[in-house]
């Protein structure tokens, strides 16, 4: 497994639901989005209103689902998850709507993956708070029409592109969530050593910080590793020089680029001569997927300007050759 990947498996899950923040004044960062957030959250809230539907988009591991839940918790409403590729048939989703008590908030993560034969039913159900609702078959088919408690709908996404335009619109709030600074996931990591009852001294988290990709889900699961270094090969305490020493034996390196970037980095420099060279032909070379690639692992590398996107293909940037001690090639 990758150490480095913003996915969560198994495990982390349950670690997760003690790791989230529970208000917007816990939550670390995104520091925009949740002024915005607050103002409506409170608006919403006087006017006695369920809030409007909210769209959170980024890659994974920033805190969208966290962040939903912060806001179910701020209005002081239930909230019910699902996801995308969990609804598979209208009528899942139609039955995950009825069960809805008033006021609730349902969470759809990976809101890009519905069928549009589900999104549709979508529609009404965000702007009428109704459901139309299809019975029989052939001429004797009649369509009836279901009134909904309101509710809000959360979506989340790691590509705001891939939601069509007419779901998109149906959302009030459309909210980026932004790669973390350093200081922040430096604070996130103090957080999450404080919660694990570990110690952690600030320039051991920095150490961590450092190598997390802008991402709180990484700073996590670092935090967590380095953890087991310090208990089995230290004193228990995370200094910088065990950090160090343990994210080096995890192959993470000083950007927090793993095994999985440098051969992605290097492919293009090797075999295409930095690029322009476009997505489908990168992910075949290395054997990735081409959608695994755009959304788990460029979009760092772009943050980083290690990668820059042109309409002839990727092209990687002269810091590339400098990180690994390359000669950038003349022109
Ligand atoms: P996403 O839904 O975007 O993939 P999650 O909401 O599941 O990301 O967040 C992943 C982990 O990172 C969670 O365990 C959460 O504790 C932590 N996390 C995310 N955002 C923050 C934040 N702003 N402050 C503190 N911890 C955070």
């Amino acid at each position: 497994d990758r150490v480095v990947s913003s996915d969560a498996n198994d495990q982390e899950l349950f670690l997760e639901l003690s790791l989230r923040p529970q208000t917007l004044s816990q939550y670390i960062g995104q520091e925009k989005v949740k002024q915005n957030l607050a103002v409506f959250i409170e608006a919403a809230k006087q006017r006695n209103e369920t809030l409007d539907h909210v769209l959170l988009y980024g890659p994974p591991g920033l805190g969208k689902t966290t962040l939903a839940m912060v806001i179910a918790n701020e209005m002081g409403v239930n909230i019910r998850t699902t996801s995308g590729p969990a609804i598979e048939r209208p009528g899942d989703l139609a039955a995950v709507l009825t069960a809805l008590e008033p006021g609730e908030v349902l969470f759809i993560d990976e809101i890009h993956r519905l069928p549009k034969s589900i999104e549709e039913v979508l529609y009404p159900a965000m702007e009428d708070f109704c459901l139309d609702i299809v019975i029989g078959k052939g001429p004797s088919a009649r369509s009836i029409r279901l009134d909904l408690p309101p509710f809000t709908l959360i979506g989340a996404t790691t590509r705001a592109g891939a939601i069509s335009a007419p779901l998109r619109d149906r959302f009030g709030v459309l909210s980026r969530l932004e790669f973390y600074t350093q200081a922040q996931l430096t604070h996130i990591a103090m957080r999450t050593a404080d919660i694990l009852q570990t110690q952690i001294e600030r320039t051991g988290a920095e150490e961590i910080a450092r190598r997390s990709r802008g991402t709180p889900r990484i700073a996590n699961r670092l935090l967590r590793r380095v953890r087991d270094f310090a208990q089995v090969k230290g004193d228990g305490i995370i200094t910088q020089e065990l950090a160090n020493y343990a994210l080096q034996l995890l192959q993470v390196d000083k950007l927090g680029l793993d095994h999985i970037d440098h051969k992605l980095l290097k492919a293009i420099i090797e075999r295409f001569k930095g690029g322009p060279v476009g997505l489908e032909t990168i992910a075949a070379s290395i054997g990735e997927e081409a959608e695994t690639i755009e959304d788990v692992y460029e979009p760092y590398l772009m943050q980083i300007g290690f990668l820059q996107r042109t309409p002839r293909g990727r092209i990687v940037t002269n810091l590339v050759y400098h990180h690994f001690n390359m000669e950038v090639p003349g022109k």
